[in-house]
């Protein structure tokens, strides 16, 4: 089946006892046992599972052609729960790029609890290579990266994982399984921020983690769901499932306005850099021709003249929201260095770009007067 028909479709039955065709939203924190002490429809209370939760999870499962899923109250509640389903003093190889949140969680939460990690670049599988130690029990990527948008070689990096008997993780956030399928590449896990393209339409937090098999370590990352707590409410998972259903369009037309700007400003005088996949001169964009469908929505520029003319460029834009987060149908624009803080490698005048569904004529339009063409 099409990944389109199986967003619409997967998870989501027509409701037996209404003929709801729209799934109902189940408030309800507790479930009633059968007089044998048995619960006839597996619901038993609403932070074990809850039928909005249980569609959400059978549609990302779906999505990803993994085996089974757990979704979160948030993508970094996902990620804590994956890093705690392994041992402290198991070693870590995260991306010297990963997402903030991912970094911070790294340093100032696992790694007191014990949990050792080292951040190479994962554009380098020799770097990767080399960085394996007896206790490495899992390998980080997430592509493309932010901000940069540095492509990871997702089957190369697994096989190095696999090699050194440890699982590689895939954060999918930006690509969405719409255009990278990483369990098809031989990843174990994918992680999902389903507060980005899945939910699509920026009001609402959570997240997900995908297995491509069933697990001891997967077994540990459910219990952590239902037993640490960090679980979605049912409204959310039923936007989600509502959002999904138009992702495949919707990241289509996303990433097909990214390229459109990417092309237009990567000749724009005023523009140093731009950090885009789908532009053939993207150090990246060979391993990403291979391993994706399409480059996604998101881009940077390196703005000429630094943090001044980067945030006089974004003051000066009309359509375009100063905003953080990414992958709603509004057009957002950041500057990064200063959301990341003082840790941050990220060059001063970058200007990151979640591309949105205005149309491309809009945008551009926008993006020359703020250039002042
Ligand atoms: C937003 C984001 C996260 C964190 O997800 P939250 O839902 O904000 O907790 C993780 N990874 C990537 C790539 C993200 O963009």
């Amino acid at each position: 089946m099409n990944i389109e028909t199986i967003a619409i479709h997967a998870g989501q039955e027509i409701d037996p006892t209404t003929g709801s065709v729209i799934p109902p939203i189940y408030l309800s924190t507790t479930f009633e046992r059968a007089e044998d002490g048995s619960f006839p429809h597996g619901n038993l209370y609403i932070r074990n599972g809850n039928p909005n939760r249980t569609m959400l999870e059978r549609c990302l499962t779906a999505l990803e052609g993994g085996a089974d899923c757990a979704a979160f109250s948030s993508g970094l509640a996902a990620t804590m729960s994956i890093f705690q389903a392994l041992q402290p003093g198991d070693h870590v190889i995260a991306p010297d790029d990963a997402y903030h949140g991912v970094s911070r969680l790294l340093r100032e939460i696992m790694a007191p609890w014990g949990l050792n990690y080292t951040v190479v670049d994962m554009t380098d599988v020799a770097a990767v290579q080399a960085a394996v130690q007896p206790q490495t029990r899992l390998v980080w990527i997430e592509t493309p990266s932010n901000p940069q948008l540095k492509v990871a070689d997702i089957a190369a990096i697994a096989a190095v994982a696999h090699e050194a008997a440890a699982l590689c993780v895939v954060d999918n956030t930006w690509a969405s399984p719409i255009q990278q399928r990483p369990l098809e590449l031989s990843a174990d896990l994918v992680l999902h921020s389903t507060t980005k393209y899945l939910g699509g339409h920026s009001d609402l937090l959570g997240g997900a983690v995908v297995t491509r098999e069933l697990s001891p370590i997967w077994e540990r990352v459910r219990f952590l769901q239902a037993n640490g707590g960090a679980v979605p409410a049912p409204f959310d998972c039923w936007l989600l499932l509502r959002g999904i259903q138009t992702l495949a369009y919707r990241v289509r037309a996303h990433a097909e306005h990214a390229l459109r700007i990417a092309q237009f400003l990567a000749c724009h005088p005023r523009i140093e850099r731009v950090h885009y996949p789908g532009l053939e001169t993207h150090p990246g964009h060979a391993v990403a021709v291979r391993q994706m469908r399409g480059f996604g929505g998101m881009l940077s520029i390196e703005v000429r003249g630094g943090e001044a003319a980067a945030m006089a460029l974004a003051a000066r834009l009309q359509i375009f929201t100063r905003a953080t987060s990414l992958g709603g149908i509004e057009s957002l624009i950041e500057h990064r260095a200063s959301v990341e803080g003082p840790e941050s490698k990220t060059p001063p005048g970058l200007l990151r770009v979640s591309v949105g569904l205005e149309h491309p004529d809009d945008l551009i339009a926008d993006l020359k007067q703020a250039l002042g063409d």
